[in-house]
């Protein structure tokens, strides 16, 4: 059986080709990050060579070692699925081991049906590695199938998404989230609801948060800049603006987490300036948003949220981070900061 929870479209599809022997030799998975996109690309590797008749299995050798990376016939590279970058503080994938892929693409399965070569974080493809993707993928190899993925397909170019068969998944429903949460793990409901609803239906997200305290730690902190980045002056904003730039330059990773909870805060402002407070999702911080929203328009807020689109699309196109950022913060209305230091509740 298939490992991944929900995502019932992208399983009927690549069960599909399965059924009618109509697999594609490359297809790109994309989606936000932690939404399931290795565990679907594993459960189709697994499919692809499951020796038992309901593929995949789950129980036969094969099935047991390709999620362990124990077997000979698919290889993963690229980002670590735990950390989110490259490792060694590499910022591309290179040519040399896309060269790599193509030598060992071209020699038959060692014990397999079909060799499988997943690249994890398409979007770190150097522009040469990707061209000598694209010529692999011209002529390919007999029994090669190449899964890409990327959570940033702005980033890939648009010939080589052309030659794939292309499966986006989309956020789970946050109760079917919280109800794997609450089997899986020693969460009760309460916390399970709560993660399911900071998790935007990655349910990688929510099952790490909860092995991991410090996720919602960092979460929390990572919130309070951006909520305080209201309040700051001019000057700070720009320090900010430059420290994010720097990291930009070396993994956009965490940039985007950044810009996605000032996301996040606006749209909670938007919601208590029309009146909702209770359908924000950050309510540990009720407080604040509920202070914040008494001193902005809810213009200003749709206002903030377009300007905050237009730079993320700015910066997915590889605008010059940092004057993208700043103009970021020069346009970003500014809050009066509370008189006295406030805590979230
Ligand atoms: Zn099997």
């Amino acid at each position: 059986m298939w490992q991944i929870i929900g995502h019932e479209r992208a399983v009927a599809y690549l069960n599909q080709g399965l059924s009618t022997n109509q697999v594609s030799h490359a297809y790109l998975i994309s989606g936000p990050a932690h939404i399931g996109k290795t565990t679907l690309a594993l459960d189709f590797a697994r499919a692809l060579n499951c020796t038992e008749s309901d593929p995949p299995c789950g129980m036969c050798s094969s099935c047991r070692r390709i999620p362990k990376g124990l077997h000979p016939d698919v290889h993963l590279l690229g980002e670590d699925v735990a950390t989110g970058d490259l490792g060694s503080g590499r910022t591309e994938i290179s040519i040399d081991e896309v060269r790599d892929l193509r030598r060992q693409g071209s020699l038959k399965p060692f014990e397999g049906r079909r060799r499988v070569f997943i690249i994890n974080g398409a979007e770190w493809l150097s522009r040469e590695a990707s061209n000598a993707l694209l010529k692999t993928l011209e002529e390919p190899p007999d029994d090669t199938i190449l899964i890409l993925i990327s959570s940033d397909l702005a980033l890939i170019s648009e010939t080589l998404r052309s030659r794939c068969q292309s499966v986006t998944l989309q956020p789970l429903p946050p109760a079917l989230v919280a109800k794997v949460v609450q089997e899986r793990t020693s969460s009760d409901q309460a916390e399970a609801f709560l993660l399911a609803s900071l998790s935007r239906g990655r349910l990688g997200w929510a099952l790490q948060a909860t092995e991991n305290p410090t996720v919602l730690v960092e979460r929390d902190a990572h919130l309070q800049r951006v909520v305080q980045l209201l309040e700051a002056p001019l000057d700070q904003r720009f320090a900010y603006a430059e420290n994010l730039a720097q990291q930009f330059a070396k993994s956009r990773v965490n940039v985007r987490q950044e810009l996605d909870l000032l996301e996040e805060w606006l749209e909670d402002l938007l919601r208590a300036t029309s009146g909702r407070p209770d359908l924000a999702l950050n309510q540990t911080w009720a407080d604040t948003l509920t202070r914040q929203a008494s001193l902005i328009p809810i213009e200003a807020v749709v206002d903030a949220l377009r300007l905050l689109q237009d730079i993320s699309s700015r910066l997915e196109a590889n605008a010059n981070a940092r004057l993208a950022l700043e103009v970021l913060m020069l346009d970003l209305p500014w809050l009066p900061a509370a008189p006295a230091t406030e805590v979230p509740s």
